[in-house]
């Protein structure tokens, strides 16, 4: 059993390393659980990011991440490459514990982030990055003139290809059913679209590719008939599971299972924890948006520490 923490956060991407960043700098001595395999989050698993303001030509994700870490523990922060496994939030202090060890802390922000759901073929991690993306507003721009495949039917599907059709030659939405679970606005959206078009009734079996992906293996669900489609890109967009697991019971999450705060703050509905990136967020799911509501997640901790001197 350690002292009294006063800030520990959880989690390891740019949600949790700008939380620490903010709390180290107003010499709270912060205590970050990066997680044992995925320190740096989700960035890790992907190539250029060229979105992220003040990196005019791009940085590659890891890369990137580095600089969030190394930022972090140039100002005293505390970095565990561990995960914790139980929580309990309730008590004061809280308890947060990882395999081997329990620590104590008077806040805890939660910056656990969120778990694309991936297709589950053998290509597409070796992929990733290199055609196949979980995210149009991301890479989007690197498919100008390009043809692309997304698998899904809701409202992220509908979005992600009509997003995707400003720059693509052409949108194929492979659809496992004959109707979509999306909007009636989003469908009507994507059903005027010319760019886009859709196979029914039909998975992706396979992503073809040897460094980078050049076609899919599609096959139809009712006549079994295989097909392959040769195109430039393959977005997954068949939903998120934010890592709440840990906190059930104890954080009110929503219907998909994502944190609550108080927003504008970053409150939930335990005095003394907060929640930020996209472990909150379903809308934006951004690095920047992460990284924002990590330092809001950090000032809110120091006002409630000052408040609770
Ligand atoms: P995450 O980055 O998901 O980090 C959370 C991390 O916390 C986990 O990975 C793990 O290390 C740690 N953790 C979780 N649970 C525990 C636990 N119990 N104990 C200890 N540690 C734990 N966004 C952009 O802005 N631009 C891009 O170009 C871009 N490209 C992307 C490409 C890919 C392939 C993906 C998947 C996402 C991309 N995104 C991009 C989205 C961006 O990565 C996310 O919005 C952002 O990383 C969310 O940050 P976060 O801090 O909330 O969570």
């Amino acid at each position: 059993m350690s002292d009294v923490r006063n800030v520990i956060i959880i989690g390891s991407g740019p949600a949790g390393y700008t939380a620490a960043v903010y709390a180290a700098r107003a010499d709270l001595s912060p205590l970050v659980f990066e997680g044992s395999v995925t320190a740096g989050g989700a960035l890790m698993n992907t190539t250029d990011v060229e979105n992220f303001p003040g990196f005019p030509d791009g940085i590659m994700g890891p890369d990137l991440m580095d600089n969030f870490r190394k930022q972090a523990e140039r100002f005293g922060a505390e970095l565990v490459a561990d995960d914790v496994v139980e929580v309990d939030l309730k008590q004061n202090p809280k308890v947060v514990k990882t395999a081997t060890e329990t620590y104590l802390a008077k806040t805890v922000i939660v910056a656990t982030g969120s778990r694309y759901r991936e297709l589950g073929l053998p290509n597409e991690k070796r992929l990733s990055g290199h055609g196949v993306s979980w995210c149009a507003t991301c890479d989007g721009f690197f498919f100008r003139d390009k043809d692309i495949v997304v698998v899904g039917g809701g409202d992220t599907a509908m979005e992600e290809a009509t997003f995707l059709s400003r720059f693509a030659r052409s949108v194929t939405i492979v659809h496992r059913r004959d109707e979509l679970r999306a909007s009636k606005i989003m469908q009507d959206r994507a059903f005027a679209n010319e760019k886009i078009r859709f196979v029914w009734d039909s998975e992706v079996t396979d992503i073809l590719g040897d460094t980078k992906v050049s076609g899919v293996k599609i096959r139809n669900l009712k006549t079994g008939e295989e097909t392959e489609l040769p195109v430039n890109g393959v977005f997954v967009a068949i939903g998120h599971d934010p890592r709440t697991e840990l906190f059930k019971g104890q954080l009110d999450v929503d219907d998909e299972g994502y944190l609550l705060v108080d927003a504008p703050t970053t409150r939930t509905n335990v005095d003394g924890v907060f929640g930020a990136g996209d472990v909150v967020d379903h809308t934006y799911r951004q690095a920047i948006t992460a990284a924002g509501t990590g330092c809001s997640a950090s000032l809110d901790a120091e006002r409630w520490l000052a408040d609770h001197a």
